[in-house]
């Protein structure tokens, strides 16, 4: 399965596929069970993406990149993934770090009980249900324009503390630059549901992310390429792919940056990066659930107890994952990962240009989070992937493989 860059003959696969994350090993697994010969080339020493994990020498399950949970709607997906690995379910809840307190988000009646005590948080939770109705979800800038002044209070009290910070933090904006339509995903549940999934499955794979890799790429017809960037090997000229200067006429799925591969010609795509602190101690964790957000204070965004969130067995231990955010470069020695993609007017620009590009070349095709410019979740990431693979197996727009 795994080839020496000596060893390969590119002309012997029917397709090469760029990246080793999520998207790319799902096209590639479909290309093969249609019997197309495929080489993933990945540039890091292993496959598995943002997705990538490990076990740690205490047994513990560790993801590298920040906790992956897959939240799904899709019975296609779910099925879809039952072929590679077990699912456990899991109920995962969150909480952000307020004023030295736990507080409960989404926000709910859990949230105002810690914020304000029994007596005002029962008074506003009435008022809520007058207003809006028990157990319904109000947005937060429906609740910032009430007549009544408590619970405008209320929602401002909210909207500076669990938005504004985190929100300034995570994209390194002041407050004054948030866009304000983005507080109006911030919704506030008239109940004491505290569950952050709202999705109709909460799962993970029981052996981990990697072993899902491994078992998605497990067939004849895939070979792996680890350690090599796309652009030592592949190139574009006009409408042509080029591998090592020759024309390749197979199919190439790229799963990685569309500007690096036209040599940032129309200017570099904005990334936020995260740099990623693993701390794995024997103790009991302060926090009432796997998942911490810190709106406040703090240069961290999140801290993540991989024992608690996936639900391991493994008593008296702490593994804790914290993010801390930072502007992507790739020459910088920890924000060198892009992580998501900054939307707005100048890189919707910038991308609409490489993709019309990328689009003028036959054999070619851009699939994933990072070709495609959006944020996806794994969800999102299988559907889209499942969709690129049923166009190049079609020929439906682009030459035949
Ligand atoms: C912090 C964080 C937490 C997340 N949590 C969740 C979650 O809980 N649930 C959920 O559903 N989704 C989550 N996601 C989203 C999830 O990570 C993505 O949906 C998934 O990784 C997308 O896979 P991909 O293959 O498109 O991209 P990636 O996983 O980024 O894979 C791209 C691959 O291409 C390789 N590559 C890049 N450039 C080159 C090059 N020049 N040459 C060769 N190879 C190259 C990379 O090394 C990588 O292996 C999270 C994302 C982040 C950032």
């Amino acid at each position: 399965m795994y080839r020496e860059k000596n060893d390969v003959r590119f002309d012997d696969y029917d397709a090469i596929v760029v990246g080793g994350g999520f998207s790319g090993v799902v096209v590639s697994r479909e290309l093969a069970e249609h019997g197309k010969r495929v080489l993933i080339i990945e540039k890091k020493s292993e496959i598995s993406g943002m997705m990538a994990d490990y076990v740690d020498e205490n047994g513990i399950i560790i993801h590298k990149y920040g906790p992956h949970v897959f939240m799904l709607n899709s019975d296609e997906v779910l099925a879809y993934l039952k072929q590679f690995c077990d699912l456990l379910p899991v109920t995962n809840y969150v909480h952000a770090f307020i004023d030295e307190k736990y507080v409960s988000i989404p926000a709910n009646f859990y949230s105002l009980d810690t914020l304000y005590g029994e007596e005002k948080s029962k008074r506003l939770q009435e008022k809520m249900i007058a207003l809006y109705g028990e157990g319904k979800e109000v947005h937060i800038l429906t609740m910032m324009s009430s007549e009544d002044a408590e619970i405008r209070e209320l929602a401002d009290n909210l909207y500076d503390k669990i938005f504004v910070g985190y929100n300034a933090k995570m994209w390194g904006l002041k407050p004054e630059e948030l866009d304000p339509s983005i507080p109006g995903r911030l919704p506030i549940r008239i109940s004491y549901n505290d569950k952050n999934c709202k999705k109709k499955y909460e799962l993970i794979p029981t052996k981990g992310y990697k072993d899902l890799f491994y078992s998605i790429v497990d067939s004849p017809n895939i070979d792996i390429l680890l350690d090599t960037k796309a652009m030592d090997v592949i190139g574009i000229e006009g409408e042509h792919v080029k591998i090592e200067g020759n024309n390749y006429s197979g199919a190439v799925i790229y799963t990685a940056p569309l500007d690096e591969l036209f040599s940032y010609e129309y200017g570099e795509l904005p990334y936020r990066a995260l740099y990623f602190e693993i701390d794995v101690f024997r103790g009991d964790r302060e926090a009432p659930s796997a998942v911490t957000t810190y709106p406040m204070n703090f240069d961290k965004v999140r801290t993540t107890d991989m024992v608690e969130l996936l639900d391991q067995k493994i008593d008296g231990y702490v593994a804790n994952v914290s993010e801390y955010p930072g502007a992507y470069n790739k020459e910088s020695k920890i924000f060198n990962v892009p992580a998501y993609p900054v939307l707005n007017e100048g890189s919707s620009a910038i991308i609409e240009r490489y993709k019309k590009k990328a689009d003028t070349i036959n054999n070619f095709y851009y699939v994933g989070r990072l070709a495609e410019f959006k944020y996806f979740d794994m969800e999102a990431s299988i559907e889209s992937a499942l969709r690129c693979s049923a166009r190049i197996l079609k020929g439906e727009t682009k030459a035949d493989v």
